[in-house]
């Protein structure tokens, strides 16, 4: 593909504004691309012709030929249609009950997924209850249990004998006895959509106030994505979705596929069988992965590699100032990424470049000690994520009982929280007196 792709542009000459030529040409390489990613037909047929309606007579922008301008809009344009950001389940506010509602097909994961997503909220601070509303086959019930288990949250089961719309209602008064605050009902699916099983979802909703209804749905059915999600909105409506087995080979299109068809945002994707394996869902990750990893991806960040050069020269003269906060900090993760790692951050830093600063040792890092600087930077990011947009601009709001609720957030220990805070003000310090062409002090990034 790449090389096709290649060619594809390089006969594209460079001009001001790209023509209904140069789109169309660049356009069936796409195509191409996300038909291969098991991207829906007919969701690639609409997006191909919004983004060559959005692509024609747009300006080239300086450094980049006509091609990556395309694929540039065509990167944005993925992104945006998965949701610009990600998302997270809506909670009933304050200690109020909150029920959830699994769906999908037999084999989903939804069984699974209900334990991970129990293990997440158990780390937020909730008390979740496990309800076995599987009823068909007696291993679904124990096999609730046994993951209910390892996780430490209880389950909540009636066995076989009863309808699942009475054990939903029965585990209701069971947590608001019990102080339960988020109910997750594991229900049953069937090896293909019937009417028995959205009859026996909709029974459910009747008898208990759900507030989330989330499908599940297999990353591996490809292009059958799209039926089901349909399918289960229109029945039953759904508020959000997780697609898991996205650790396979599939390129994910179906994660494309279900949001561009029912608008629903994707939640969270299963990246594993361990119950620890569900993460957030990021839409520009999932644009990278469906436009294929390596290649067009290649050709994207090239592209791109012009803005952030811009970004990063921004970014210094901010440090320079000393006006860097924990947005900038995030920028600066996002770029040190593209950027090759750890010595573009450095060299991004004033006094530090490749000519200044640094002594002869450098700050050359063996792999392990990268691979832990990485390990630190994900929780560093998880730890900002969890702060508001104003603790993020101003760091001197972060009293004992936000910085609690940080770490909560993102699941660390509030020590953790302490610790980034410190460094990122020394950091800052450190900034200052480097800004005003000062002596160069002893220099440590926070990771
Ligand atoms: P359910 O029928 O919808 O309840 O599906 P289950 O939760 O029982 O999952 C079906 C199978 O898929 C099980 O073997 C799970 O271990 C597996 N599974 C679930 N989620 C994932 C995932 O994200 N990655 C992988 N590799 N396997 C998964
Ligand atoms: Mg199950």
């Amino acid at each position: 593909l790449t090389e096709k792709l290649q060619n594809v542009f390089r006969n594209l000459r460079s001009k001001g504004r790209l023509t209904e030529d140069d789109v169309k040409e660049a356009m069936k390489e796409i195509k191409r691309a996300l038909l291969a990613a098991d991207v829906n037909f007919k969701v690639v047929k609409n997006f191909i012709k919004n983004v060559q309606e959005r692509a024609i007579g747009q300006d080239v922008m300086n450094g980049l030929n006509p091609g990556q301008m395309v694929i540039k809009i065509v990167n944005e344009e993925l992104i945006s249609l998965m949701g610009s950001e990600t998302t997270e389940i809506k909670l009933q506010p304050g200690s109020a009950i909150t029920v959830i509602m699994m769906a999908g097909l037999q084999g989903a994961g939804k069984t699974t997924t209900t334990a991970k997503l129990a293990g997440k909220y158990k780390l937020k601070g909730k008390k979740p209850l496990l309800v076995a509303c599987d009823v068909y086959r007696p291993a679904a019930i124990k096999q609730l249990q046994v993951n209910g288990e390892k996780q430490g949250v209880e389950v909540f089961s009636m066995g076989e004998n009863h309808k699942p719309s009475n054990i939903a209602k029965a585990a209701l008064e069971h947590a608001q006895k019990n102080g339960n605050n988020l109910v997750i009902l594991d229900t049953a699916g069937r090896l293909h959509i019937d009417e028995d099983m959205m009859a026996e979802l909709q029974e459910i909703k009747e008898a208990v106030e759900v507030h989330q209804t989330i499908l599940v749905i297999d990353a591996m059915t490809g292009q059958d994505a799209v039926n089901v999600a349909e399918e289960f909105n229109q029945k039953i409506g759904i508020d959000g979705v997780i697609v898991t087995k996205l650790d396979g080979d599939t390129r994910g299109g179906a994660a494309l596929s279900v949001k561009a068809v029912t608008g629903k945002p994707i939640l969270y994707v299963g990246m594993g069988e361990k119950l620890s394996d569900l993460e957030q869902f990021y839409p520009d990750r999932m644009a990278s992965r469906i436009l294929g990893m390596g290649d067009v991806l290649t050709l994207i960040e090239k592209a791109e590699a012009e803005i952030d050069e811009e970004k990063a020269k921004e970014m210094s003269r901010k440090m320079k100032k000393a006006q860097f906060d924990f947005d900038d900090f995030l920028e600066s993760t996002k770029q040190m990424k593209n950027m090759g790692g750890l010595s573009g951050i450095l060299s991004m830093l004033p006094g530090m470049g490749p000519m200044g600063g640094l002594g002869k040792k450098g700050m050359q890092l063996d792999d392990s000690q990268t691979e832990e600087a990485e390990k630190k930077m994900a929780r560093m990011e998880a730890m900002i994520y969890s702060m508001t947009p104003q603790e993020r601009r101003d760091p001197d709001l972060l009293n004992p009982s936000r910085k609690h609720r940080i770490a909560r957030g993102a699941g660390v220990d509030i020590s953790e929280v302490n610790r980034m805070v410190k460094q990122f003000n020394e950091m800052k310090k450190m900034m200052k007196m480097m800004g005003k062409g000062g002596k160069k002090g002893k220099f440590r990034l926070p990771f």
